[in-house]
């Protein structure tokens, strides 16, 4: 297996690939691999003639110095890991120079307002940074095919924009969201919680799923005020959001119109973890 640390490396690799006519599939992540990032990478082997995977920790995307410095860091793991599902995926692992040189900022970008809903307005700054990453590492590897999970959902449709707004000739493919046995989203965050605050989080998607039971025969704002309730009830979680938005253009839903989807997104804090999770609801 292929592990490069230098852009130019990449590119020269790509150059190659793209003279073999190989499609490319890509799959971006910030490591401390699971099986939600290894069911991308099975996705993207399937269709693609070679799949490159980025294991990079973006600060540029982290508004919370903590969460950075705390996020797991585990590349020869994650390596091993890849290695079981092929040995032929390529690991692109840069140092943070090889992505901003000597000046780690973000571009501002424009997402035509999906960047102000839910998590743009408790993550300052986090989408500059997605986007500022995702396009660098877009214009380096030159995939045909990118996928993104639907874990987080809003940053799947940002992508999207970002592709469609730059002209980005590049397909973004959404996968299911992986899940724990008790129900509990997959994420590298998990890995922080105690065995049993690793239990009550499975809570939030027992909540996702009685919204999704109750979407169509009670209103929005009832559910949204019985969701606060519940919360209450379980104190060891603190609901930093509840909505239930367009799956499209992500604005809370007004009125329910039944030619549009719709999904529901929650944000909750077990101590200092955040931890996201959403559903389809039609
Ligand atoms: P991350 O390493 O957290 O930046 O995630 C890298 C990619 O894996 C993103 O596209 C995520 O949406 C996706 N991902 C993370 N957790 C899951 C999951 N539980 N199921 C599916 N995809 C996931």
């Amino acid at each position: 297996m292929q592990i490069l640390k230098e852009k130019e490396a990449l590119k020269k690799k790509v150059r190659a690939l793209k003279n073999d006519q190989k499609s490319i599939g890509f799959v971006p992540t910030m490591g401390a691999l699971h099986e939600g990032h290894l069911s991308l990478i099975k996705q993207a082997l399937s269709t693609c003639d070679k799949v490159v995977v980025s294991i990079f920790v973006n600060p540029t995307q982290f508004e919370n110095q903590d969460d950075l410095q705390k996020y797991p860091r585990t590349l020869d793991e994650d390596v091993e890991q890849i290695k079981k599902i092929s040995e032929e995926v390529i690991v692109f692992s840069p140092p943070a120079s090889e992505m901003y040189g000597d000046t780690v900022s973000s571009e501002e970008f424009s997402f035509d307002g999906l960047e102000h809903q839910m998590e743009g307005r408790f993550r300052q700054g986090h989408f500059n940074g997605v986007g500022t990453i995702v396009k660098r590492l877009f214009e380096m590897v030159e995939p045909d095919k990118a996928f993104f999970g639907e874990k987080d959902y809003q940053q799947l449709q940002i992508i999207k924009k970002l592709v469609e707004k730059h002209g980005l000739d590049v397909e973004v493919i959404g996968c299911p969201i992986f899940r724990e046995t008790s129900g509990l989203a997959r994420s590298s965050r998990n890995e922080r919680l105690s065995p049993k605050e690793r239990q009550t989080a499975a809570f939030i998607y027992e909540i996702l799923q009685q919204v999704k039971e109750e979407f169509g025969t009670k209103s929005a704002k009832e559910i949204s005020t019985w969701v606060t309730e519940k919360f209450k009830s379980q104190p060891s979680l603190v609901l930093e959001y509840f909505e239930i938005a367009n799956a499209d253009d992500l604005v809370s839903i007004q009125e329910e119109d039944k030619s549009k989807k719709y999904r529901a997104f929650i944000a909750a804090y077990s101590g200092d973890i955040r931890l996201i999770d959403n559903i389809a609801l039609n």
